[in-house]
């Protein structure tokens, strides 16, 4: 442990060239004061902030590190690319084999596109579904998010009225809601999409219901149009195959990124063969798309996930915390509210509306080295071993205690 406190001096000269110190959802400013901002290394379930301090890593860097921090297989694929070389004029081999492998793995899939965000992907979804169509209206959930630019940024600054206009509202997870905005664009229609399941900032996470996948699919065919599944956030978290594959539909259309490269920068459009054609005439492209080092990364994870049933130890961990936690709670009083799949929770806890509790209960947490998050859905890696679950639940039975 340093005596100098390193990340405060780092924000005080941040503050001076950088706008408002930090942007975006990783400004420790959106969270209780105490979070660390910057970080110097990683290690399986374990990240070390710039004071030294170590956490078990519950965020996996919102979401990427999925077979955990430094996998040492996923780096020995990105080393042997970096060797080779990273950006070209076009791209390398790489691109093939990945895509090959994508289509391999993923059900609804004909070909796969590359970019580098999870913003590129869901954006060239609905440029995609709108060049296939002809049609202008894209149905989007209330609350969910989709990205960082102007048609999906959850921000209204610096967008306008007609960056939006062309998206109709509905509500996840209620078909009545649905067919109301289906019926209001008529036959406008380019495509509905949804996420994986709701994942709302701050909010219980819901899975997708049968019922509601379903009549997405069939409202989508019914006019033509595309249905597209934001799979950034929980792709390959939840079913290899893509995650509606848990309630058997198949999207035309769906977009990755997050946790397909292990931490490397990656974005990615699947889709089927009727949106083939519409794919080859949006214009998409970016200086660092075709890069081979995170497409290297990326066919070391997606083949090491399924060679070592990744989710089905994922779940098995998430499991194991969610009882501990739910046991621990209840012994204490306390009402804790865990929802969302095992290995991507969020905990909440009733009638705290503030936040008050769960602001605590992170903290305390977090001063014994556990790093949760208090709103933002969780992520678990193939790294957060049984072991490091019940280290885990050693330190929140401390917590439990301290704000019982
Ligand atoms: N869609 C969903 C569901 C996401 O969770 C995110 C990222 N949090 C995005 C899109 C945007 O991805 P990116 O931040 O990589 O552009």
């Amino acid at each position: 442990l340093q005596a100098f406190d390193t990340d405060a001096a780092l924000r005080e000269r941040a503050a001076k060239v950088i706008p408002g110190g930090m942007w975006g959802h990783q400004n420790s400013a959106r969270l209780p004061a105490g979070y660390p901002q910057y970080f110097t290394r990683g290690e399986g379930c374990r990240t070390w902030d710039a004071n030294g301090r170590s956490y078990i890593d519950y965020m996996c860097a919102w979401g990427p590190m999925i077979l955990g921090y430094s996998d040492p297989d996923v780096e020995a694929a990105a080393a042997r690319q970096r060797a080779e070389g990273d950006g070209f004029n076009g791209p390398t081999p790489r691109l093939v084999e990945l895509a090959e492998l994508v289509v391999d793995t993923v059900s609804h899939a004909d070909w796969a596109m590359f970019s580098k965000n999870g913003t590129d992907a869901t954006t060239a979804c609905v440029t995609t579904a709108r060049a296939g169509t002809g049609r202008r209206k894209v149905l989007v959930a209330r609350g969910a998010y989709h990205g960082a630019i102007p048609w999906c940024t959850p921000s209204v600054a610096g967008v306008t009225e007609e960056d939006r206009a062309h998206l109709v509202q509905y509500d996840y997870n209620d078909v009545a809601s649905l067919e109301e905005a289906v019926a209001l664009v008529k036959g406008d229609l380019a495509a509905i999409i949804a996420t994986a399941f709701k994942h709302d900032l701050g909010k219980e996470h819901i899975l997708p219901t049968r019922e509601f996948a379903q009549a997405a699919r069939r409202l989508a065919d019914e006019a033509d149009a595309a249905l597209i599944v934001d799979d950034v956030r929980a792709g390959l978290r939840l079913d290899l195959g893509g995650s509606w594959d848990l309630v058997d539909v198949k999207p035309d259309l769906s977009a990755w990124s997050k946790a397909i490269a292990n931490g490397r920068a990656l974005g990615m459009m699947t889709g089927n063969d009727r949106f083939r054609e519409a794919a080859t005439k949006i214009y998409t492209t970016g200086s660092f798309w075709t890069a081979g080092v995170a497409m290297a990364a990326s066919i070391a994870t997606i083949t090491k996930l399924r060679d070592c049933d990744g989710i089905g130890r994922m779940k098995s961990a998430g499991q194991r915390l969610r009882d501990g936690l739910q046991a621990q709670a209840d012994r204490y009083g306390l009402p804790l509210r865990q929802s969302g799949p095992v290995q991507m929770p969020v905990f909440l806890f009733e009638g705290d509306g503030d936040r008050e509790l769960g602001n605590r209960f992170c903290l305390e947490a977090l001063a014994r080295g556990v790093y949760f998050h208090p709103t933002h859905t969780m992520f678990l890696s193939v790294a957060h071993t049984d072991a490091v679950i019940d280290e885990t639940l050693q330190v929140t039975n401390e917590v439990f205690k301290a704000i019982a």
